[in-house]
C-alpha cells in the first residue's frame, strides 16, 4: 500500500521550530512561529483564561459529546463579538471548528461541494495553509496580486484590478485583519473598495479572522469583516480564538455561514454538519467553553480585553523600537514600514541568503522568505537584533 506514497513537505515553518529547538546557542531568538510570547520567551496562559478554566473545573458534570454544531453560546458569543449585530442572526449559522485551521476547512469543503473545482482566489503570498487546504477541498487556489515587495505595502491598484475580473462563480479569500505573512493590511477606504468590486462581480467573500483585536482593537479590527458581510448576500468567516485569546492548542474556532435567508442558511448549515459528521464527528470543547466563560462574564471580559489590549499594545511597541533602531543605524527608513504594519507579523523583504545568514552566523531564526513574528522581539536585545540584520544585509 504505502509503496505508492511520496514523502510530502512539512510546513516550512514546522522545520524551522526543529531547527530552532535544535540550536544549542544560548543567545538564539526565535521569531518563526506566531505565538506571543512574554519577555522570558514563554507563551503564558491569559490570566482571564485561567479563571475560566478554573470556573470550568469547579462546575462542569459532565464530558459527554456536546453535538455536532458544537458550543452554540460560544458561536453567538463571536459572532457579536466579530460581526457586531450587523447582519440579522436568522441569517447566519455557525458550527465550532477545531481551531481556526477547522473552521476554515470546514467552509472550504462546503464550498467546494457547491463550486466542485471552483477558483478560491488567495493573496499573493498567504499564509501558505490556504492553499493546500483549497485543493483538499476540492477547490482551485489562484493567486490575486497583494503585497509590492518594493514599498511592502498592499498592492492595491493591481488587487482592485484583479478582483474585478472575478465572476459570480469564484471566491475570494481575505484576510480580515493583520495579513499573514506580510503585515500589510488594507485600510478602511480599501475594504470599502473591495466590497464594491464585490457588488459588480458577485464574487463570494470567505473572509480568515485569525487576529481579531491585533492591529488596533477589536472594534476597528473588524470594519472589513462587518463591511462585507453587511454588504453582498452571501459569505463566510473563518474565527480563531487562537491567538487572541492564547488558546492555541485548545482549538477553538468558529465557522460563520452569511446566507441570504434563513432557508438557505440551514440547507448550509446541513453541509457544515455533514462535513464535521464525515471528518471529526464532533469538534473539541474545552477552549470553546473558556471563550464563552470569558465572553459572557462582565468582569472576565474586560480582564480579557485589557490582556489583549496589552500584547496588541506590546507588538506595537517592539514594532517602532526595532524599526527606530534600524533607522539610527544605517540612516535610512528603508524599515520604516515595520512600524507601518500591523499585527503578529511583517514580511522583510530580505533575500533567503540573508534569511539563512542570520540563521546560521547568529542565530536569529526567522522564515525562509524573510516573515518575521513581531511578538517575538527580544524587547531587551532589539539593538543587538538591528545591528545582525543590518550584518547581514551588507
Ligand atoms: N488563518 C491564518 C491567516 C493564520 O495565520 C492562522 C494561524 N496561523 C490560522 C488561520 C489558523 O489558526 P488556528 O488553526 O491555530 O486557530
Amino acid at each position: 500500500m504505502f509503496e505508492t506514497l511520496k514523502k510530502a513537505t512539512l510546513d516550512k515553518i514546522f522545520v524551522l521550530m526543529a531547527e530552532y529547538a535544535a540550536d544549542p546557542r544560548d543567545g538564539k531568538i526565535d521569531l518563526g512561529v506566531g505565538v506571543d510570547k512574554d519577555p522570558k520567551g514563554v507563551t503564558p496562559v491569559m490570566s482571564s483564561v485561567k479563571k475560566a478554566e478554573q470556573r470550568i473545573l469547579d462546575s462542569a458534570k459532565t464530558k459527554t459529546y456536546k453535538g455536532v454544531v458544537g458550543n452554540k453560546e460560544f458561536s453567538a458569543a463571536i459572532v457579536d463579538l466579530a460581526l457586531g449585530g450587523v447582519v440579522d442572526n436568522k441569517r447566519i449559522r455557525c458550527v465550532n471548528g477545531a481551531g481556526g485551521t477547522g473552521a476554515l476547512s470546514i467552509l472550504m469543503n462546503v464550498l467546494g461541494r457547491a463550486r466542485p473545482k471552483g477558483r478560491i482566489f488567495i493573496s499573493d503570498p498567504s499564509w501558505p495553509n490556504h492553499w493546500p487546504m483549497a485543493e483538499l477541498a476540492g477547490l482551485t487556489p489562484v493567486y490575486y496580486p497583494y503585497f509590492d515587495h518594493k514599498t511592502r505595502i498592499v498592492d492595491f491598484p493591481a488587487m482592485l484590478a484583479a478582483l474585478d475580473t472575478l465572476t459570480s462563480d469564484d471566491i475570494v479569500l481575505l484576510h480580515g485583519c493583520c495579513h499573514n505573512p506580510t503585515g500589510a493590511s488594507l485600510t478602511n477606504a480599501q475594504w470599502d473598495e473591495v466590497v464594491e468590486s464585490l457588488k459588480r462581480t458577485g464574487a463570494f467573500p470567505l473572509v480568515d479572522l485569525a487576529y481579531l483585536g491585533f492591529g488596533d482593537g477589536l472594534e476597528a479590527d473588524a470594519y472589513g469583516v462587518r463591511k462585507v458581510v453587511s454588504s453582498v448576500p452571501e459569505s463566510m468567516v473563518a474565527f480563531s480564538a487562537s491567538k487572541n485569546f492564547g488558546l492555541y492548542r485548545e482549538r477553538a474556532g468558529v465557522a460563520i455561514a452569511i446566507a441570504r435567508d434563513s432557508d438557505s442558511a440551514d440547507v448550509v448549515s446541513s453541509q457544515m454538519q455533514n462535513v464535521i459528521r464525515a471528518t471529526i464527528s464532533q469538534t473539541p470543547d474545552h477552549g470553546a467553553e473558556i471563550v464563552r466563560v470569558i465572553l459572557e462574564d462582565k468582569d472576565l471580559r474586560a480582564e480579557w480585553e485589557a490582556e489583549l489590549t496589552e500584547m496588541r499594545e506590546r507588538m506595537k511597541r517592539l514594532r517602532v523600537k526595532l524599526a527606530d533602531a534600524i533607522r539610527q543605524r544605517s540612516n535610512s527608513k528603508d524599515f520604516d514600514f515595520i512600524a507601518e504594519h500591523t499585527g503578529m507579523f511583517s514580511l522583510l523583504g530580505l533575500p533567503e541568503d540573508v534569511v539563512t545568514k542570520l540563521k546560521l552566523d547568529d542565530g536569529v531564526y526567522m522564515i525562509n522568505d524573510s516573515r518575521i513574528n513581531v511578538a517575538g522581539i527580544p524587547e531587551d536585545r532589539i539593538g543587538e537584533l538591528a545591528d545582525k540584520m543590518l550584518a547581514a544585509i551588507r
